[in-house]
């Protein structure tokens, strides 16, 4: 898969969100000193209309944070995200509201994510009413329409979400975030919480009907193998920041970053290009509350020159689409 060379659908710069910890009136009380908490720092991606741009890092990088800020369900720190030409940072609730029918969400867990006493009808009828776009007539409708195309019947709408299994109410989460016409949809670590045979008929039903419905994704994964298989390019996060970004062949045959390196290295090599290097990651992800001073991956790089411990290395473009933030990239060692 090539990624093709469409206009930009979304376009995020500098985006930054800090949590900021310690602040509750509790806390406040008991003079607790204020603790900032810096999922995402300075982030800058773009995403193509039409393409899929996988997401990747261990759990904790900020990988939820960062798809939850892009839409505006946490508020950005700072930093601006045009979508679709307009920066969505500067409009009120109310036009955020009516943005939103644009830019959807799939999460990883459908068991927590689905409200247990609603039926399936209202579920994924929902968000129709929210908008007032369906009459009440018209919405089973479309609500069967949807769970058709997911591959479900419409002798589901009754049933509740226990009634379901996994990869099923995997579908009733498509099903809801798609009803109203979307044309980005952040898929959250969609197949992480499903059996791997269940896995690969989710992603398979995502391919679909991104084809079908001519959907642009950021799909979110902490598993190589799946976030290699759905992405036309892919970005690469450690402690909130973008370390690596490219094109999915190229990244993955050879990987610039040493932690991209190392992801890699995890997993056995199955294409027939060059035998690439293998890495061991050491050490645990550091807190994020305190990171460490230069390049944030220096604790665990197996290639870390003194520079490297206090001199931040910028992502910068490299040939062929490329970009890799790292002071070794390109110089022999
Ligand atoms: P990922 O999705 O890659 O696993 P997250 O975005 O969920 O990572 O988390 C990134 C960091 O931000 C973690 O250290 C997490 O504890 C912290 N975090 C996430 N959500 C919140 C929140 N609502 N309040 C405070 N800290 C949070
Ligand atoms: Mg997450």
């Amino acid at each position: 898969m090539s990624a093709p060379q469409h206009r930009l659908l979304l376009e995020v710069r500098n985006l930054e969100k800090v949590y900021h910890l310690n602040s509750g009136f509790l806390q406040r009380i008991a003079r607790q000193p204020p603790l900032n908490l810096r999922a995402v720092g300075k982030v800058s991606f773009s995403v193509r209309s039409g393409e899929t741009l996988g997401l990747i890092g261990e759990s904790g990088c900020g990988k939820s944070t960062l798809a939850r800020t892009v839409l505006r369900l946490h508020e950005p720190t700072a930093g601006s995200i045009a979508f679709e030409g307009t920066d969505i940072t500067k409009l009120s609730h109310r036009e955020m509201t009516l943005l939103r029918r644009r830019m959807q969400i799939i999460f990883q867990d459908p068991y927590a994510s689905l409200n247990p006493r609603k039926s399936v009808e209202e579920i994924v009828g929902l968000p129709l009413s929210i908008h007032g776009i369906a009459q009440r007539g018209e919405i089973r409708d479309r609500v069967v329409a949807m769970l058709e195309s997911v591959g479900l019947k419409s002798a589901h709408l009754g049933r509740f979400p226990h009634q379901f299994s996994g990869g099923q109410r995997q579908r009733i989460g498509i099903a809801r975030a798609l009803i109203l016409n979307p044309s980005f949809v952040v898929c959250d670590e969609p197949v992480s919480a499903l059996d791997v045979s269940i896995q690969a008929q989710i992603i398979a039903l995502l391919g679909t009907l991104k084809r079908e419905l001519g959907l642009t994704y950021l799909f979110i994964s902490h598993d190589i193998g799946v976030i290699g298989h759905v992405s036309d390019r892919i970005a690469v996060m450690y402690l909130g920041d973008i370390v690596e970004m490219g094109p999915t062949r190229e990244l993955l045959r050879s990987p610039k970053h040493p932690y991209t390196k190392a992801l890699l290295s995890a997993v056995p090599q199955i294409d027939a290009g060059p035998k690439r290097e293998r890495i061991k990651l050491t050490g645990d992800l550091p807190s994020p509350l305190s990171p460490p001073p230069g390049c944030k991956f220096h604790t665990r790089c197996p290639f870390a020159i003194e520079r490297c411990r206090h001199e931040t290395p910028a992502l910068r473009n490299l040939e062929g689409d490329r970009m890799a933030a790292c002071h070794l990239v390109d110089e022999p060692r």
